[in-house]
Order: C-alpha cells, then structure tokens, then sequence
C-alpha cells in the first residue's frame, strides 16, 4: 500500500465508488459531497499539485478536462451547469495531496468564490 489514498482507489486497493476509468484517470464519488454530485477526476500518476505538474503533463491535464465534461453530461449537469475547482496548497485547503478535479453541481452553487 503507498501512502496516498487516491493511488490506493485506482489501483483497486481502497474502496471508492468509481464512474469512470480509463489509461490516464480515474473519477470517483467525493466521500464528503459538498452537492448532489461531487465527483474528483484524478491522473492515474501520482502528481501532487499543480505546483508539481509538468509541461509534459499539459495533455493529461487536458484528459482530465475532457473526462470531467463527458461526466458532467452523463450526470445531466452540462446543461445546469456545473463547477470544477482544484485547491493547490494550505490557503486553498488541499488535504489530498494528489492532485484532483472536483466536479461539483446538481444545484445552484453558492458565489461569490474566495
Ligand atoms: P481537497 O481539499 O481539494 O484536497 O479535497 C480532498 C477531497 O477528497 C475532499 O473533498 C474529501 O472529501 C475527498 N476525499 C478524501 N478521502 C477520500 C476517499 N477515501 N474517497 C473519496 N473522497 C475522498
Ligand atoms: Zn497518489
């Protein structure tokens, strides 16, 4: 087992409620949902925050967004609308330090941000 949880869940090894899975990323339920869906979209490499990111990493980056959209109209909120975020370090509250897309939506979301 490493150490990080999200590794754990793709590779089978913790258990999460995953939606989708492919060569690059995996999706799967967030455990505390802040809405009516609350999904992350995770690289299946181990990437801690976009400061670690590289730019050999901008297509996986890119994957991400991609897989995030075809969810978001799989879950019926492409039309809704929807909010992906990522926190990056302690001011944005990261607590999982591989980095993520939080897929939210299924509501009105609150604003302002910040
Ligand atoms: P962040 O603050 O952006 O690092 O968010 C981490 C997110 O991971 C939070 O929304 C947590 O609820 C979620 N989380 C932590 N552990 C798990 C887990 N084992 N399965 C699913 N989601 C998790
Ligand atoms: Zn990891």
């Amino acid at each position: 087992m490493t150490e990080c949880i999200f590794c754990n869940i793709i590779a089978g090894k913790s258990p999460a409620k995953i939606v989708y899975q492919d060569e690059q990323a995996t999706a799967f339920q967030d455990i505390h949902p802040v809405a009516p869906i609350h999904i992350l979209i995770v690289p299946n490499s181990h990437i801690a925050s976009v400061n670690d990111m590289t730019e050999e990493d901008e297509p996986l980056i890119g994957h991400l967004f991609s897989v995030a959209r075809q969810i978001a109209t799989e879950e019926g909120v492409d039309q809704s609308g929807y909010r992906l975020i990522i926190n990056n370090g302690p001011h944005a509250g990261q607590a999982v330090f591989h980095l993520h897309l939080h897929l939210i939506g299924g509501q009105r979301l609150r604003f302002p941000m910040g």
